[in-house]
């Protein structure tokens, strides 16, 4: 029998209070994004029921139906953007955690309705500096933060990272401890920020990540069991 998704839940809640404490954090400094894409919405509800309110999609149309059935949990865009696709993404999320360049920034900024509260982003970094791989080198992070700092209706929160897979904790750690010294030294230039954030670590790794400093881990297969990706 395979567990239930209320069990896989409650072991991934239990890994993650074991990190802190091995890494000795605080628990609450670590928030749990449930990465439910490809996942029906009656799993999403199940969670809600159990305490989860932060869910993470990377396909647009799918989410924005998960969406408008449970307006009220917190929804953040984790995929791929496409720029003729921000405008929902700007209308819908509360955090976007893979802004890659500039303009996709400056979309979002002048797209988010004013009624709302800023839009939080995480700037992603291909911190393993992988040809094929989405994201800003670090230098280009550098770079571009100032540009992304002054834009209106975002907060800049921090990076994001999904690294190359390695199998050691040891390997595992590397990266995110450059994720981590990229964090610093950019809030160490801008102290008066409230650059905070660093999304990284997923179902194979989190124990590192944490270890590192996560302030978000990004759970999808070992909570809500393996992707069929069929119809998409
Ligand atoms: C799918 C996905 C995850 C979840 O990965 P698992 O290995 O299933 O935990 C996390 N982050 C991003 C950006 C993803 O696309």
């Amino acid at each position: 029998m395979s567990d239930s998704i209320v069990q896989r839940y409650q072991n991934v809640k239990n890994r993650i209070d074991q990190a802190c404490h091995n890494a000795k954090r605080d628990p609450h400094s670590v928030q749990l994004l449930a990465v439910s894409k490809t996942k029906p919405i009656e799993d999403i509800k199940i969670l809600a029921d159990n305490g989860q309110n932060a869910f993470g999609e990377n396909y647009l149309q799918e989410s924005l139906s998960k969406i408008e059935i449970c307006p009220d949990l917190e929804w953040h865009f984790i995929g791929p953007i496409q720029s003729n696709k921000t405008k929902p993404i700007a209308e819908n999320f509360q955090w976007v955690h893979s802004v890659d360049r500039l303009k996709i920034a400056q979309r979002l900024s002048s797209q988010r309705p004013e009624h709302l509260e800023p839009l939080n982003i995480l700037l992603e970094v291909n911190i393993s500096e992988e040809p094929s791989k989405a994201g800003l080198s670090p230098q280009e992070v550098i770079d571009i933060v100032p540009q992304i700092a002054v834009l209106q209706n975002l907060k800049l929160r921090g990076l994001m990272a999904i690294p190359q897979k390695a199998e050691s904790l040891e390997q595992q750690r590397k990266p995110f401890e450059q994720m981590k010294a990229l964090l610093d030294e950019i809030q160490t230039q801008h102290p008066d920020w409230q650059f905070d954030t660093l999304s990284m670590g997923m179902s194979a790794d989190l124990e590192a990540a944490i270890l590192e400093g996560a302030t978000i881990v990004r759970i999808g297969t070992d909570i809500f069991g393996a992707r069929d990706y069929a119809n998409k």
